[in-house]
């Protein structure tokens, strides 16, 4: 065991320029603390994203869990997925509707299911069997996000927002995890990148990633374990990773950003959209919470 630990979050990376998100920077900061204090304290990488991104969910200020938006049926299909690194255990489900927690329904996945995704009807029995909190009237649940209009989620151009946690403990264990609502005026049954392990999420000994943007291109450019890769294999630094896999995103046509840490406890950041909700916080780095300050 050792006092090194680390932890990013992240809230999408769908602001718009001029906006104030000083409400979320300041819940972000607050989490980030929470979940530095649980570190601390010897709680798991595994439990520590989880209870960080099922908060993001539940808080309404983002485009997950409470602040998701419709599809273009006007219903609320959303996506999370969660992975441990040194067990490489992983759960997600995709188009879920009617629960509270979709992180939470992944982590139960990862837990008690021979399976790594669940989706739609699936998963949405799986929550059931599994006893989730389900909301029982999603029109009175769901809120509007702060920088997100009602016109935002009526049109088609693939705006989005997610919710996001990597954190390194002190056992020296990586953990990921996301969750979305997805893109607003999707189709019904569009899947993006969040759930699919090694795309939207990914952990493993050396690194975690957690990834938000048009998940369509994240998946074209191979997303996190396309990061992972770049970091492990092709000698970039953390940071290099992150903007290479980026450039292959933009390149294709997509935005978006990512945050990853790995064993060594250093935390990196990068978006090429207009800014990224993020937070970070280590042992050895002092709390940071910022939307539109670029990333080095
Ligand atoms: N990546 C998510 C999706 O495509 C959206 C987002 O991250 O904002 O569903």
């Amino acid at each position: 065991m050792s006092q090194k630990y680390a932890l990013a979050l992240h809230g999408g990376a769908g602001p718009k320029a001029g906006e104030d998100y000083s409400v979320t920077e300041a819940h972000l900061a607050e989490l980030a603390k929470e979940g530095e204090a649980l570190l601390k304290a010897g709680e798991t990488s595994l439990d520590v994203v989880k209870i960080m991104v099922a908060n993001l969910e539940s808080s309404g200020l983002y485009v997950a869990g409470k602040g998701a938006a419709p599809n273009i049926a006007g219903q609320f299909e959303l996506d999370a997925s969660i992975m441990e690194g040194h067990t490489r255990r992983s759960g997600s489900v995709s188009a879920i509707q009617d629960v509270v927690s979709p992180v939470g329904v992944a982590k139960a996945v990862l837990e008690k299911s021979p399976c790594v995704l669940i989706t739609a009807e699936g998963a949405n029995k799986f929550a059931h069997d599994e006893g989730f909190e389900k909301i029982s009237n999603p029109k009175d649940y769901y809120v509007l996000p702060i920088g997100v209009s009602q016109a935002d989620i009526e049109q088609e151009d693939m705006m989005h927002g997610t919710v996001g946690a990597v954190a390194l403990d002190i056992y020296g264990n990586l953990a990921a995890a996301t969750s979305t609502g997805g893109v607003f005026g999707k189709t019904e049954g569009r899947v993006g990148d969040t759930p699919l392990i090694g795309i939207g999420t990914w952990a493993d000994d050396d690194i975690a990633i957690s990834c938000t943007g048009t998940g369509e291109f994240f998946i074209r450019a191979g997303g996190a374990l396309t990061t992972a890769n770049g970091y492990k294999l092709a000698g970039d630094t953390l940071q290099e990773a992150l903007w290479r896999m980026l450039d292959e995103v933009k390149r294709l046509g997509g935005d978006g950003g990512l945050i990853a840490v790995n064993r060594k406890g250093e935390i990196a950041m990068a978006f090429n959209s207009d800014g990224l909700k993020r937070a970070a916080i280590s042992d050895n780095m002092e709390l940071v919470s910022t939307t539109f300050t670029p990333c080095r």
